[in-house]
């Protein structure tokens, strides 16, 4: 036995409880991915080698990063990566966090661009991620529906640097498009006409930023989050745009805030030229999706 003088099992057992005092929530869980992170371990290995010694040269990054997800710090942020739809994508401060809601977005789109756009049917559809981030939308679209064009936009370079590596890492460099700029505006300056447009915008009302939990409000970028005095800026501007251009989408899918569903489903509806505007729930029950279609 080393000087510190303790398993990884004890580790991971003084990790749990040092996090759960300090407020963090899923202390174990936590734990147990930043103990993976330092040791550079996937988890079949910790569990296999549970009873080996905690290796000491490590004992002080360890107390760092303790310290660091304590703090406040999002573990996604420390460990530097997310899972999405089954795929890892690489993770950083100038991006959210991707959500597990943003799953069933990406899902609702493929089921029903599926069902516009029939593969073997001839022509197949452009979509568009509007605010891609770290690229969860457009890098799991890639994937999933190879066929399929793929463009995505955001305003931050750094943002669209990070997506394009996750495209690189999950196999799909050379299928997405990337561009910078303000929401549509650099797709219509690009000459391109989507046939889907996605987006998961920032939603959160400005003056409710100061109440967001600690791991929210101070770590993820407000760019990312705030949506104007009442959340919706962003879907009033993607509908101007929208309506703005001769040809519009079949498809529209957009993520919204608690509450919001009803205003971004009537914002949709002014355009008048969808067949059908639903809201689909997320698993807690919160409608959390509108999604516009015409045949
Ligand atoms: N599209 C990214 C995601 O859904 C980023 C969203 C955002 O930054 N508002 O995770």
């Amino acid at each position: 036995m080393d000087a510190t003088g303790k398993t990884i099992r004890e580790a991971y057992v003084e990790a749990s409880s040092f996090l759960k005092r300090h407020g963090v929530d899923e202390p174990a869980q936590n734990g147990q991915l930043l103990l993976e992170h330092l040791l550079g371990w996937s988890r079949t290995r910790l569990y296999l080698n549970w009873q080996d010694p905690f290796p000491e040269d490590l004992e002080l990054d360890w107390q760092r990063l303790l310290s660091r997800r304590a703090g406040g710090e999002p573990v996604q942020y420390i460990i530097g990566s997310e899972g999405f739809y089954g795929l890892t994508f690489q993770v950083a401060p100038a991006v959210l966090i991707p959500r597990p809601e943003t799953e069933i977005l990406v899902q609702e789109i493929m089921y029903r661009g599926k069902r516009l756009w029939p593969e073997g049917s001839g022509r197949q559809p452009l979509a568009v991620d509007i605010g891609t981030g770290s690229g969860v939308i457009p890098v799991t679209l890639a994937v999933h529906c190879p066929s399929w064009e793929i463009a995505a936009v955001d305003i931050s370079d750094t943002a669209l640097q990070l997506a394009r590596r996750n495209a690189e890492l999950n196999g799909a460099a050379g299928r997405i498009r990337f561009l910078e700029g303000d929401l549509l505006a650099p797709v219509y300056a690009a000459g391109l006409s989507p046939d889907i447009v996605i987006s998961n915008p920032p939603y959160i009302k400005s003056s409710d930023l100061p109440d967001l939990q600690r791991e929210v409000r101070d770590f993820e970028p407000h760019l990312a989050l705030d949506g104007g005095d009442d959340g919706l800026d962003f879907y009033r501007r993607l509908t101007e745009q929208l309506a703005s251009q001769p040809v519009k989408p079949r498809l529209v899918g957009f993520e919204v805030g608690m509450g919001q569903a009803p205003d971004v489903a009537a914002l949709l509806r002014e355009l008048g030229v969808f067949d059908r505007v639903g809201i689909v729930k997320d698993l807690a029950g919160i409608e959390r999706h509108v999604l516009a279609e015409r045949d």
